[in-house]
C-alpha cells in the first residue's frame, strides 16, 4: 500500500494528556504552533484549541482539513456511534468526550482524520522522519502512559479498537520487588513497571536526577527490552522508534539508554530472529524519533493531509 497525503494547508492538534498541542501548516519546516493543558474540562480547552486554530485561517488562508492524534482509548470505528471520542479513560473529566465531533461541529465544512497520538507519531516519521521508506515499524512512546503504534504493510495498526502495547503483561526480573503503578495490572504490565510516574515511584527520584548507576535504569532497560522482544515477534517490524520523554534518560543520557537496551533485546531474543537488523545493524533498527518530540504534531498534519485525498 502506498499512502499519499496533500501538501495543502491544514490544522493539526495533537491532544495529550498534560497538553494540547495545535499547529497550522504543511510540512514540519512550516508549522505555526500553541500549547494549552489539557485539564479536567474538555470543552473548555476544545474552545482555545478551535478558536486558535479559526485565528489561524483568518491569518493564512482556508484550512483544507484537520488532523486529531489523541490519547486514549479512543473510538476508531467510523460505523459506531461513538466514532471520534475519548471512551473510557481514568483521566478526570475525559471519558466519553466527543473529541471529533467537538471539532466537527466548529468547522463542518472540513475533512478529519482521527487516530491515536501514537500511530499520528508513527505517520509524522514515515513522512519525515525515521520511517520514511518503511511500511513496517512501530513507534513507541514511554512518557506519562506507553503507548505504541505503527505501520503494517503501510496500513496504520487498528483492528479490533487500537493496539495498547503498554499493557502487555512482562515477566518479573529477579530481584525486582516493585509493585507498580497500572491500576488494572496489578504490577504486572509495561505501563505499571516502565512509564515515567513507575520510574519516579520506583526510585522515589525524578528520571532527570536519577544517577546513572541507578538500579532503576537496570530494571527499566530489562522491561523496554523484554516489550520489545515481544512486539519483534509479533509484529516484525522493520525498525523501533522510541520516543517519549523518558528515553531523554537524565542522567544517564539517551545513547547509554538505546545501548543498553540494544543490548538487552539481543540478549532476550539470543540469536533466534536471524536478521542483520537485530544482529550487527542494530543500532538502526531500536532508534529515536528523528523528529523528536514533534512526531506528533507533526503526524496530526500528515493524518489532516490524507483526509483531503
Ligand atoms: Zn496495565
Amino acid at each position: 500500500m502506498i499512502r499519499q497525503r496533500s501538501e495543502k494547508i491544514v490544522g493539526a492538534i495533537e491532544a495529550g494528556g498534560t497538553k494540547f498541542v495545535c499547529a497550522v501548516g504543511t510540512n514540519p519546516q512550516d508549522l505555526n504552533r500553541i500549547e494549552f493543558p489539557t485539564g479536567d474540562r474538555p470543552a473548555h480547552v476544545l474552545s482555545e484549541v478551535t478558536n486558535w486554530l479559526g485565528e489561524q485561517q483568518r491569518r493564512r488562508g482556508r484550512l483544507q482539513a484537520i488532523g486529531i492524534g489523541s490519547f486514549g482509548p479512543v473510538d476508531l470505528n467510523s460505523n459506531s456511534p461513538s466514532y471520534g471520542f475519548i471512551t473510557s479513560t481514568p483521566k478526570p473529566g475525559w471519558r466519553n468526550t466527543d473529541i471529533a465531533g467537538f471539532v466537527h461541529q466548529k468547522f463542518p465544512d472540513l475533512p478529519i482524520g482521527f487516530d491515536t497520538d501514537v500511530n499520528a507519531a508513527a505517520l509524522g516519521e514515515y513522512y519525515w522522519g525515521n520511517g520514511i521508506g518503511l511500511e513496517d515499524f512501530v513507534y513507541i512512546t514511554i512518557g506519562t502512559g506507553i503507548g505504541a503504534g505503527g505501520l503494517v504493510g503501510g496500513h496504520l495498526l487498528h483492528g479490533l479498537v487500537h493496539p495498547e502495547m503498554g499493557h502487555m503483561l512482562l515477566p518479573r526480573v529477579p530481584g525486582d520487588t516493585f509493585e507498580g503503578v497500572c491500576p488494572f495490572h496489578d504490577g504486572a504490565c509495561w505501563e505499571g513497571l516502565c512509564s515515567g510516574p513507575a520510574l519516579m515511584n520506583r526510585s522515589g527520584i525524578l528520571a532527570s536526577n536519577l544517577p546513572s548507576e541507578h538500579e532503576a535504569w537496570k530494571f527499566e532497560t530489562q522491561y523496554i527490552a523484554y516489550a520489545v522482544a515481544n512486539i519483534v515477534c509479533i509484529l516484525s517490524p522493520r525498525r523501533v522508534i522510541l520516543g517519549g520523554s523518558v528515553r531523554k534518560a537524565g542522567l544517564l543520557g539517551s545513547d547509554r539508554f538505546f545501548q543498553m537496551i540494544r543490548e538487552k533485546v539481543q540478549i532476550v531474543l539470543n540469536g533466534y530472529i536471524v536478521s542483520p537488523a537485530l544482529s550487527e545493524d542494530i543500532s538502526g533498527f531500536i532508534v529515536p524519533p528523528l523528529l523528536g518530540d514533534d512526531a506528533g504534531i507533526c503526524g496530526a498534519i500528515a493524518l489532516a493531509q490524507e483526509a483531503i485525498i
